[in-house]
């Protein structure tokens, strides 16, 4: 009965499906590679950081997440009035289509990509305009030009692309923009990027005034999903406006804490993405050897187009007691997790043709 007070396009919006606890297969084996989480915990002085910090937790965070912005600007080399933070950058881009969108502006995406998009854009009372991936699972940056109309309001590309893998060159990201001609603001989600070959140079384009906001998170190659905290990088005006739209104290005090102490021992927590980079080479490699058609993966997960055949692929692998991630008829995503893990995905996948 209470539903009239409900927005009638929630009703459309998929329900929120909860995470499962990884199943267990023969032997007690039990990997989770469905959230492209980091499989190694935080470092023992990450840890120490957050433990300090949790003494001081009957005070509110510093809501300008004033210590957190010095430390990522320097890391960096952008001003402080040039990033905007958030309750993971799945938070922070919810602020920005606040920021941005009014009912019935567009927002052209890839897909299949990220997943949160259609829904936040939803939210935010904006259309989202879906243009499929092109072959090799790549974003069809034409066919996202051409998607441009009058009431195109913002472009999200998402490189590398969640849950394909390939990434957009500098030189495409480059000459995207430029036929864009200010008609969007491109935004550019980097959840990713500490994980790509050669990333597009998104800071230099957002120095020399384009109109390009880069997401980035400390969920994935920092291994702070569990802390929630993302940021945007963006022109001043543009980060002003979503600090503006920001829930009050979103980064709470321990991820704060968190943050700093990573951004000091980056060195360590860059180490452990060069292990995972060449741990997903060879998943790849080996998916490929067993006869899969898997596209290049510049992030921590790899892609398995199986169509039709991706549901029981995925209770195959929930059998063996791995965790992946299926997208409906269109295939399945497995992050690269334990080397045993990867190595028992393979062996899984190699049952499946
Ligand atoms: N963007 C992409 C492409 C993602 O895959 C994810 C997480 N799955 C996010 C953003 C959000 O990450 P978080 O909110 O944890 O920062």
């Amino acid at each position: 009965m209470l539903s009239r007070f409900l927005r009638p396009e929630l009703a459309a919006l998929p329900a929120y499906v909860p995470g499962r606890p990884a199943p267990v297969g023969p032997g007690g084996v039990s990997y989770k590679l469905s959230s492209n989480e980091n499989p190694y915990p935080p470092l023992p002085g990450v840890l120490a950081a957050v433990e300090h910090a949790c003494a001081g937790m009957n005070r509110y965070p510093d809501m300008g997440n004033t210590a957190v912005i010095a430390a990522t600007a320097a890391r960096l080399g952008v001003d402080h009035d040039q990033l905007a933070f958030g309750t993971g950058s799945s938070g922070v881009l919810y602020h920005l289509l606040q920021a941005t969108c009014t009912a019935g502006d567009e927002v052209i995406i890839a897909w299949r990509s990220f997943e949160a998009y259609p829904i936040a854009i939803k939210l935010a009372g904006a259309v989202p305009i879906m243009v499929p991936l092109g072959p090799g699972a790549v974003h069809d940056l034409d066919a996202m030009l051409a998607a441009i109309t009058p009431r195109t309001k913002m472009i999200i590309l998402c490189t590398p692309n969640n849950p394909t893998g390939p990434a957009i060159s500098h030189d495409d990201l480059v000459a995207f923009v430029e036929t864009v001609d200010g008609r969007a603001l491109v935004v550019v989600d980097e959840a990713y990027v500490e994980f790509a070959d050669a990333p597009p140079r998104t800071i230099e384009l957002i120095k020399n005034g384009t109109p390009v906001v880069s997401l980035r998170t400390f969920s994935k190659a920092y291994g702070l999903a569990g802390f929630r905290v993302g940021y945007g990088i963006a022109d001043p005006e543009i980060a002003v406006a979503v600090r503006k739209t920001a829930i009050p104290f979103g980064v709470s005090l321990p991820a704060q804490a968190a943050v700093i102490a990573s951004l000091e021992a980056e060195k360590e927590l860059l180490d452990r993405v060069r292990l995972i980079v060449e741990r997903r080479d060879v998943l790849l490699a080996r998916l490929r050897e067993v006869g899969h058609q898997v596209p290049d993966s510049q992030a921590n997960f790899a892609w398995l187009p199986l169509g039709a055949r991706t549901g029981t692929a995925v209770e195959t692998f929930s059998a063996a007691g791995l965790m992946v991630r299926g997208y409906g008829d269109d295939g399945l995503r497995i992050t690269v997790g334990e080397p045993e893990a990867c190595e028992l995905a393979v062996e899984v996948a190699a049952t499946l043709l």
